[in-house]
């Protein structure tokens, strides 16, 4: 059997974006399902557009995402040398030809075409020059392209395409198509055939964006010799208005560099593009990697554009609220030990990381991550929303210090005395923490919501949490009495 052998080429043009990830995730899929491989090639025949930023971004993101690669990166520009001497190979073969007409003879044409509710198509003038013909006008030194010449057949060009079946394209509807322009250089459609005929590309799963290219790439490997790989067309990612996810029109919120600043699982983002155009044909939505490899099949790569939900303004709706749910799903499940790596980067960067936590403390740490994990959506939620169980330097929330806090001044006598009873305790546990406050609250003859409240939101910040001993296990005795005694901080002076 041959190697199934997939490629992901991207174009360096700007950083990696979720649509360029999709693909590649589902050509590393198929890869690694049929033990296969993944090429990684970078098409920067562009120029002017390519980018050394762009292309470290890309190979940054992948990398990220754990798409790993077996060949390459290649840079297309490298094999320049090839995508001309193939023109060459299909001009010798009389399956090219040097059209000498000039822009603003096609430009004419083009007019009296559309004036007359014609064809605009190229009209063939160049196709049948004489080899004299063809010597005169180059001994002139006439600027010349190269162009494809399509059979003449009838019917159709056809293809399969694995996920929306039979592909057909009359011969009449395609022109002769310029396959080298007047500067020498060859163009894209041809590159990337040449590109995947060399790479021994059997697989080519890419967006339907391509596929105004196929038919006529179909003809280009027939004209080189060479077996037209399967091809595979993805739909495209819509926004809710239905247009195209792009960089140009979204902005950051479609690279993957924001996911990964804002606390994502590289893993619960490749999720959710899977999903993003393909379903398992079950209910399932959380796969491991192994499980979304063996479920994986071209055939079920959905024909219809999918839709990236994204309200533009809305905090809670920064992103897709599925992919936030899926990242806080493997956040919630993940291996606690894995958490607290991915933690302890992002508290280091915060300045707020502690060297005990790594020995002595790393189960205490653990543990408290474990506790607050629950509630928590993104990587970053730690040092933020959690803060105050690693820094002293956490924000309150307006909402609960309004509602717990400055409704009842009375705290400022209650919570310090809940802090020299909580002091007095031979054992700060959530039991006797418990007790002593539901003690308090019956002599004080308040509720105990009073104080847990209240307790809360000096301690945390948050209105919502984990059960409150809970957190005052976690938070130790010490800086629970020293954050007690503090509670005058919240009130503005008298
Ligand atoms: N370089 C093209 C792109 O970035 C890929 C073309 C292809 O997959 O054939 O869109």
């Amino acid at each position: 059997m041959t190697e199934v052998r997939v490629r992901f080429p991207p174009s360096p043009t700007g950083y990696l974006h979720i649509g360029g990830a999709r693909t590649a995730l589902l050509n590393w899929l198929w890869a690694r399902k049929n033990n296969g491989k993944l090429i990684l090639r970078i098409e920067d025949t562009d120029a002017e557009r390519s980018t050394r930023e762009s292309i470290e971004g890309i190979i940054d993101g992948l990398t990220w995402l754990g798409l790993d690669w077996d060949e390459g990166p290649y840079f297309q520009t490298e094999f320049a040398g090839e995508h001309v001497a193939a023109a060459e190979k299909l001009l010798a073969s009389g399956h090219a030809y040097k059209c000498f007409c000039t822009r603003e003879e096609l430009e004419r044409k083009r007019e009296q075409a559309l004036a007359e509710k014609r064809d605009v198509r190229y009209d063939g003038t160049c196709r049948n020059l004489s080899p004299e013909e063809i010597r005169a006008r180059e001994e002139q030194g006439v600027p010349y392209v190269i162009r494809f010449r399509v059979p003449h057949r009838q019917g159709v060009v056809a293809y399969e395409d694995k996920v929306l079946g039979r592909i057909e394209r009359s011969y009449d509807d395609i022109e002769d198509f310029v396959i080298v322009r007047s500067n020498g250089r060859p163009l894209y459609l041809l590159c990337n055939v040449v590109d995947d005929i060399r790479d021994r590309i059997t697989h080519i799963i890419r967006g339907q964006d391509h596929m105004s290219n196929t038919t006529r790439q179909v003809l280009l490997y027939e004209a080189l010799g060479a077996k037209t790989p399967v091809f595979a067309h993805m739909p495209l990612t819509l926004d809710l208005q239905k247009r195209k996810i792009s960089k140009r029109s979204h902005g950051e919120i479609v690279s993957v560099q924001f996911y990964r600043e804002r606390g994502f699982l590289p893993w619960a983002l490749c999720n959710f593009l899977a999903l993003l155009g393909w379903n398992p044909g079950t209910d399932q939505e959380i796969f491991s990697r192994q499980e979304m490899i063996e479920a994986f099949t071209l055939e079920r790569i959905s024909k219809v554009n999918s839709v990236f939900n994204y309200r533009k303004g809305d905090p809670k709706f920064f992103t897709d609220p599925k992919l936030i749910s899926m990242n806080a799903h493997y956040l919630r499940t993940m291996d606690i030990g894995e958490l607290g790596e991915l933690v302890q980067k992002d508290l280091e960067q915060q300045g707020i990381w502690n060297r005990a936590w790594e020995k002595e403390e790393r189960d205490w740490y653990l543990a408290t991550l474990d506790l607050i994990r629950d509630r928590f959506h993104t990587l970053r939620d730690f040092a933020t929303l959690g803060r105050a169980y690693f820094a002293d330097d956490y924000t309150v929330e307006q909402k609960p210090l309004k509602k717990n806090i400055l409704k009842h001044p009375e705290l400022k006598k209650w919570l310090p005395q809940l802090a020299d009873l909580f002091s007095r305790l031979d054992n700060f546990s959530k039991e006797e923490t418990e007790r002593v406050t539901r003690e308090l609250a019956a002599e004080l003859d308040i509720k105990p919501g009073i104080l847990i409240n209240g307790m809360r939101t000096v301690l945390t910040g948050q209105l919502a949490g984990p059960g409150m001993f809970d957190i005052l296990v976690a938070l130790g005795r010490d800086r629970v009495v020293r954050r007690l005694r503090d509670i005058d901080r919240f009130y503005p002076e008298q």
